[in-house]
């Protein structure tokens, strides 16, 4: 559980529009880091990549030992790679339950529904809802424990706070320092930095497809990011 991610050189395009320029980051197996940046950044590219969503790119993933496919969803999913979309995109026609058995795919672990309600006690008494009449928090949680229930050695969340009140997210967070806990690697985007940061062991920044600051998260700021967020220290 938990497995060392290894980007060297990665340049990821649109077209003729490159969103990620040689790009190099490892992540450990265990690790936790915040990826933060402005809108356009490149941080759901960078996630595109490792779910193989997005092929077509050049360099370098290594995931473990062996490297990763591009373009190649299943795989990276049969490898151990879990999103957490941003904007949930749950299934309105599945009830809860469904939705997170979608996310079963035969890999073995400890996130089975029981362990995931466990961790997320509220959905428990929603097993049987649609998606769409649950609370925008208890959606989150049902897109965590779909991502989970494919027992994922990395874990990525996108915009995991977007949208949702400071004492659900709170609760959303609680439940990932046990995903943590457990020894998932995690990357985290979360627009507030200062609350990603207090989450995680690292913080990357990228701007315009450029990684502008690496470092330990501790002391990481907003002030401190300043100029990697904005890119006057690129
Ligand atoms: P956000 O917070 O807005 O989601 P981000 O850091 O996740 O920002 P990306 O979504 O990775 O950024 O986008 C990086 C760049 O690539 C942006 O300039 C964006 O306009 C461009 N881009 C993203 N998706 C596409 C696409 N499908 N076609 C063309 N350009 C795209």
């Amino acid at each position: 559980m938990g497995a060392r991610l290894e980007i060297t050189d990665l340049t990821a395009a649109y077209g003729e529009f490159r969103a990620l320029s040689g790009l190099s980051l490892t992540i450990a197996a265990g690790e936790t880091l915040a990826l933060v940046g402005a809108n356009g950044a490149g941080k759901s590219t960078l996630m595109k990549v490792l779910t193989g969503l997005m092929g077509g790119w050049q360099g370098r993933v290594t995931l473990g030992d062996a490297p990763l496919r591009p373009g190649d969803p299943r795989a990276a999913s049969a490898r151990g790679i879990a999103l957490v979309p941003e904007g949930r995109l749950l299934f309105d026609s599945l009830t809860v339950e469904e939705n997170l058995l979608i996310g079963a795919s035969g890999r073995r672990g400890p996130w089975d529904i029981p362990a995931i309600l466990s961790l997320f006690p509220v959905l428990t008494e929603k097993r049987r809802a649609r998606p769409s009449t649950l609370s925008g928090g208890q959606q989150q949680m049902v897109a965590i424990g779909r991502a989970l229930a494919s027992n994922p050695d990395v874990l990525l969340c996108d915009e995991i706070s977007l949208g949702l009140s400071p004492r659900v997210v709170d609760e959303v967070y609680a439940a990932l320092a046990r995903v943590r806990a457990a020894g998932v690697t995690m990357v985290i985007v979360d627009q507030d930095i200062g609350r990603v940061a207090g989450r995680a062991d690292r913080v990357a920044c990228l701007f315009k497809g450029h990684i502008t600051h690496l470092g330990p998260a501790a002391g990481t700021t907003p002030a401190s990011l300043h100029d990697a967020y904005f890119g006057a220290a690129a």
